[in-house]
């Protein structure tokens, strides 16, 4: 039988926290009973510092600024192989979404800023044209880095092979797509 001097003590501000994990990510964080099928499933896993259910765990205990600042979530690429896999059906990528918007809101130093700033450049793009320019995503991704001459040789293969398009096409209904970037749709003030 357990004593109360062997239970994990969880603070106020802990318990909040997951419980806003929660109610964003739709998902039921205890649902999960730590059976690790995601972690055998997940493509990124070798790259990461926790495991898929690892975050988890993090989050049950209250432990935010671990798990606001970890690479996990931002490695994740929400391939939703692992809610696949659990038998609980944990919707594990909402969840990295999730945590992802909380850090980025709470300036929290991301552990991973190349990945950020990919993410930036696509949705710049789908908010210009309604998709991706991927040619435009790379030199703005080059040019945020400061970085020109690596991966020049598979920008140059992809170019031959005509896998990236010189200009841009725009969808015929942009007005729609943009109405999603307005500030108030994006949560900002
Ligand atoms: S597969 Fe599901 S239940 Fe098992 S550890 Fe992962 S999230 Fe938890
Ligand atoms: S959704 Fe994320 S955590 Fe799940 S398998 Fe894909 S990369 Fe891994």
């Amino acid at each position: 039988m357990e004593r109360p001097d062997d239970l994990i003590k969880i603070s106020g501000s802990g318990i909040r926290f997951a419980a806003e994990v929660n109610r964003r990510s739709g998902t039921d964080l205890n649902a999960c009973f730590h059976c690790r099928c995601c972690a055998g499933g997940c493509p990124f896993f070798e790259a990461m510092d926790y495991a898929p259910h690892g975050v988890i765990r993090l989050v049950q205990l209250g432990l935010k600024q671990e798990v606001l600042e970890c690479s996990t979530i931002w490695l994740c690429v929400g391939c939703h192989t692992c809610s696949v896999m659990c038998p609980m059906a944990v919707d594990m990528s909402a969840i990295m979404d999730a945590l992802r918007q909380m850090a980025m809101e709470q300036g929290i130093s991301i552990a991973e800023p190349d990945i950020l700033n990919f993410h930036k450049e696509v949705l710049n793009s789908v908010e210009h044209y309604g998709r991706t320019h991927k040619l435009e995503i790379m030199l703005r991704y080059k040019i945020r880095k400061r970085d020109w001459l690596s991966d020049m040789d598979v920008g140059i293969k992809m170019l031959l092979k005509r896998k990236l398009d010189l200009t841009p096409s725009r969808v015929r209904h942009i007005g729609e797509i943009r109405k999603l970037f307005a500030p108030e749709i994006k949560g900002e003030p």
